[in-house]
């Protein structure tokens, strides 16, 4: 095998997810030379979440980019709904927030991210390069000094100042850096699977329950974006009662999919999504900071990922661009970012616990009919009371925004 390319830049981003994106877009606008390692060859994935909520449209809006991003076609949601039992009520009402965007735009993620790349691409220092698989983290005397990742053209090695983990949940920075991860469970994983959308089907993406049984259905114009609840580790069962009984249970819990759950006719149709809540101790290490899913993997449960990754880039900007730009990133630093997020991270995944194993478990355990919790019952009474969950889903705690300058 031939000598690795070599190269050296000031912050090397792994992983082109939103944290990732966002992160090195942010860097390169305020002039910090930076470059995102991005292991597939596009962002053309179809198991990555749909929304951007109204903080991260506020932050395109500070950042000037709020009227292009909207020409793309975003569906704009401004309440969420659920179905329980037949009980149809709205979860959330985003319409009062006090952001310039009172509604959650769903747009597949890909185009998000292109979107973000695109203009990532106009700052001289942005180098994004597809393909680019982090293998390994480099040393130098105790000190992150770099990766290594493969390419199909070899081996690359580049040096930088400061590494970022904003490779996933399934991080191989994080698992390198052997930086302990706190793990809170999570007792349900997600079957993603799609059936076509037919003339005079609802508009809203809506969540419906019932006891046993838990279905997702995001509008992606065309079709739909399924996510099927099971309890965590009974796909293997469900396969073994077959594709008939699958098909049956759908239609049991929105019986309009009857005529299309046919088109389900193979396993390969349907993918099993394992969900992760858990966190890093520590997120830094000298030389090496970890955001988003690579520091935090977060239940799907209110669509918050992206958003909340988002948040972390942008903290780690606001905290980070002007040392990386003096080549001056102390340990303390990457600490002041942790410390910035941690409260967030912790308040979402303990949100998202009590209500998987409140209200989540007990439904998917749940045999014979199921009566309506208070809560919903609640929500649709009071319709006041649906802005406390829109205020949570839409803006998160402590939101950040765009304290970076733009250097030319
Ligand atoms: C079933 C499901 C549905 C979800 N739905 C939603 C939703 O609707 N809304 C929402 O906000 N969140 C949702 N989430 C959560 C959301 O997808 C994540 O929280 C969010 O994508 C995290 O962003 P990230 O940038 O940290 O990581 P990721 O989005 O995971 O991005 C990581 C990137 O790193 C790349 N990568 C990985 N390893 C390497 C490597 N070694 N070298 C180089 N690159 C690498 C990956 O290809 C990827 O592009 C969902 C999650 C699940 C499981």
């Amino acid at each position: 095998m031939g000598q690795p390319e070599k190269f050296r830049t000031t912050c090397c981003i792994a992983g082109g997810g939103p944290a990732g994106m966002m992160l090195g877009y942010l860097l390169a606008r305020a002039g910090v030379d930076v470059v995102v390692l991005e292991k597939h060859a596009d962002f053309f994935r179809d198991f990555r979440g749909d929304t951007i909520h109204p903080s991260t449209l506020e932050l395109l809006h500070e950042l000037g980019l709020l009227d292009e991003f909207l020409q793309l076609p975003v569906q704009e949601v401004s309440t969420v709904g659920g179905c329980i039992e037949g009980f149809e009520f709205t979860m959330a009402d985003c319409s009062h927030l006090p952001t310039v965007c009172k509604y959650v735009a769903f747009i597949p993620q890909w185009d998000f991210l292109d979107f973000i790349a695109r203009h990532a691409k106009r700052y001289p220092t942005f180098r994004l390069l597809m393909e680019h698989e982090v293998t390994e983290l480099t040393w130098k005397a105790g000190r992150v000094s770099g990766v290594k990742a493969a390419t199909s053209q070899g081996p690359v090695e580049v040096e930088a100042e400061l590494v970022v983990g904003a490779d996933g949940r399934a991080s191989n920075v994080r698992e390198q850096s052997k930086l302990e991860v706190i793990d809170r469970g999570a007792p349900f994983d997600v079957l993603w699977l799609r059936l076509l959308r037919r003339e005079g089907d609802p508009h809203q993406s809506l969540g419906h329950f019932k006891a046993g049984k838990a279905l997702i259905m995001i509008n992606r114009r065309d079709y739909w974006q399924c996510g099927y609840l099971i309890v965590k580790g009974m796909f293997e069962e469900i396969r073994k009662r077959g594709l008939a009984a699958f098909q049956e249970n759908l239609v049991d819990i929105v019986p309009v999919l009857r005529g299309r759950v046919k088109e389900l006719d193979n396993w390969d149709k349907i993918k099993l999504l394992t969900v992760q809540v858990n966190r890093l101790r520590r997120w830094h290490l000298p030389g090496l900071l970890c955001i988003g899913d690579a520091a935090h993997a977060r239940s799907p449960m209110g669509g918050v990922g992206i958003n909340l990754a988002i948040q972390d880039a942008v903290a780690a900007a606001n905290l980070l661009a002007a040392p990386l730009r003096k080549k001056n990133v102390t340990e303390q630093l990457l600490h002041a970012v942790q410390q910035r997020r941690e409260l967030p991270t912790r308040l979402t995944q303990a949100l998202q616990v009590f209500l998987q194993n409140r209200f989540l478990l007990r439904m998917l355990h749940r045999r014979g009919k199921m009566k309506v919790p208070l809560l919903p019952k609640l929500l649709s009474r009071f319709p006041v009371l649906r802005r406390i969950p829109a205020r949570i889903i839409g803006i998160g705690f402590r939101p950040e925004h765009v304290r970076t300058p733009e250097i030319d």
